[in-house]
């Protein structure tokens, strides 16, 4: 009865953590672990897109992703305007 009650304990502990330690994490993991997808930022809107969703350009000679046509285009603009 003991034991189990430690496992109950550790597997809590062991949620917390994950938890915890998961928020900042910017790649989706399925339930068995595999990694669905790599999140990337819009650097324009700040919002985390799967990268096979994300629109990719190259400005400046870095390249960027971005969530929508738009956002790309405004950050285009406002980098050109500098
Ligand atoms: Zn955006």
């Amino acid at each position: 009865m003991r034991l189990l009650i430690f496992a109950v304990l550790a597997y809590l502990l062991y949620r917390v953590l994950r938890s915890y330690f998961g928020s900042g994490q910017k790649i989706t993991r399925t339930e068995n672990g595999g990694v669905i997808d790599e999140m990337v930022k819009d650097p324009f809107c700040d919002t985390y897109i799967p990268v096979r969703d994300a629109k990719r350009r190259v400005i400046d000679g870095r390249e960027y992703f971005f969530c929508s046509e738009e956002c790309a285009d405004k950050f285009q603009k406002e980098k050109e305007e500098l």
